[in-house]
């Protein structure tokens, strides 16, 4: 695959400005710049219409040094060999800034789910799975949720994977159903990481969640989550917008209002408590913190001089282009980058595939709390790093993740 100009040119640029500060050996920068193994898969299913479409698949496992592949599964009319591979290489970096066992990886399904029925998703997610089982397990590679994947998605996902091995096994898959071995508090994750770190970066600014004022973009399970526990912090949730158009209200959005009528509608255009907002102004507000929590590439040099926000929490993998992170940077906006920011699904899946494997599972409050300390800690990392290196926090969640990845190839050795 030729880099240039893809999103993995983007994941590269990044890693290099850090690879270089870290003085990192040319054969170990090789390394840790080509993915593992790329599968691809092609996934016949029979439609509602009696009639046969062929999807193609991905699995991305793009480096497993640190212990097993991790990553979430995409279905998504644009997913590409090159999203997948960057997404699974930012799990890489993501699991190893938070200090998880796992090395990264990811999936996709070239697709449209909302124009599928239940019963065709249903086969088209046993059809992936077969067709990549003997590439993933509990010790190899462990997937979970990503867009427009959920619960039932891993709960089919899991049960494929069992009836090929001829046991349950439930820690082939995180982000499952509760009842059926996820963790309590999985779903709130991510988002409570964006919390968590958005509290902790605005208190190194000099400000407070309480009262401050936010926007964000992608109401899905990052972005209404994130709303939902920094409402509860006492933020102000002025603006969030989703595909279909947006709202915005200066004083605050009811955010409980919003998540069920977003519930009943699909989208949060249309909701009355507040005034429409387009979709691409999400960035104009006048906002103490932005929350991008949709998809890739979406804050670009195009927009970036619109942005106001001081702090940007990065809900999302990938929102802002390498072009727009430099003015952000030179204008002194502090930016919390997705390996770092959206760490907390990840934490608690690793927390999920620990209960499975010992088959003992905590309280609501242990995850959290525990959640809690693993974000803390890593946010607490990388700023030191950033100011000890005095580079901004991308670079710098970039330098531990790298460090200690090529610290343990190092240790491991050369197999040949
Ligand atoms: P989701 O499918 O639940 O929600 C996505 C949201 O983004 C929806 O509200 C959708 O309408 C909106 N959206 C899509 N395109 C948009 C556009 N052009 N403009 C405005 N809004 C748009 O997905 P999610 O699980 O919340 O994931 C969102 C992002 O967070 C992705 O980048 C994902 O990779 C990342 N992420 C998710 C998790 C997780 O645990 N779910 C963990 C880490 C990172």
């Amino acid at each position: 695959m030729s880099a240039h100009g893809t999103l993995f040119a983007g994941m590269l640029q990044e890693f290099e400005g850090a690879a270089r500060i870290l003085n990192l050996e040319p054969g170990i920068w090789q390394m840790l710049t080509h993915p593992k193994r790329q599968i691809i898969v092609s996934c016949p299913v029979q439609m509602d219409t009696g009639e046969i479409q062929v999807f193609t698949g991905y699995r991305v496992q793009y480096n497993v040094t640190l212990g097993p592949a991790k990553g979430g599964i995409r279905y998504h009319p644009d997913v590409s060999l090159d999203e997948v591979t960057t997404l699974a290489a930012w799990m890489t970096w993501k699991c190893a800034v938070a200090q998880l066992p796992f090395g990264g990886g990811k999936g996709g399904v070239i697709c449209d789910p909302s124009k599928m029925s239940k019963r065709e998703l249903e086969a088209l997610t046993r059809r992936y799975t077969a067709e990549i089982i003997d590439s993933i397990g509990p010790d190899k590679d462990v997937p979970a949720p990503d867009v427009n994947t959920n619960e039932q998605i891993m709960a089919w996902f899991s049960d494929t994977y069992s009836m090929h091995v001829g046991h349950t096994s439930t820690s082939v898959v995180t982000g499952k159903p509760v009842e059926m071995g996820g963790s309590l508090g999985r779903r709130e994750a991510t988002g409570r990481g964006v919390m968590i770190v958005a509290r902790e970066a605005a208190r190194h600014l000099g400000f407070e969640l309480q009262g401050s004022r936010v926007a964000i973009q992608g109401f899905g399970n990052v972005g209404s989550i994130g709303a939902e526990l920094m409402a509860r912090e006492g933020a102000k949730i002025i603006g969030v917008t989703d595909w279909m158009g947006g709202v915005q209200n200066d004083t605050g959005l009811d955010v409980a209002k919003l998540i069920a009528h977003v519930a009943q509608h699909k989208t949060v255009a249309g909701f009355t408590g507040g005034e429409p907002l387009a979709a691409k102004d999400v960035f104009k507000l006048d906002v103490d913190i932005l929350v991008p929590a949709a998809l890739e590439k979406q804050i670009t040099e195009d927009n970036v001089g619109d942005i106001k926000a001081k702090l940007i929490v990065e809900g999302a993998n990938g929102p802002t282009t390498p072009g727009a992170h430099q003015a952000l940077h030179s204008r002194g906006v502090f930016v919390v980058p997705d390996i770092l920011a959206n760490a907390g699904g990840v934490t608690v899946s690793y927390f999920e595939w620990v209960q499975d494997r010992h088959g003992y599972f905590w309280t609501e409050k242990e995850v959290n709390e525990r959640l809690e300390a693993k974000m803390c800690q890593a946010f607490n990392v990388v700023l030191e790093t950033a100011q000890k290196f005095k580079v901004d926090m991308r670079a710098a969640a970039y330098i531990v993740a790298i460090n200690r990845v090529a610290t343990v190839t190092k240790l491991r050795g050369m197999y040949a």
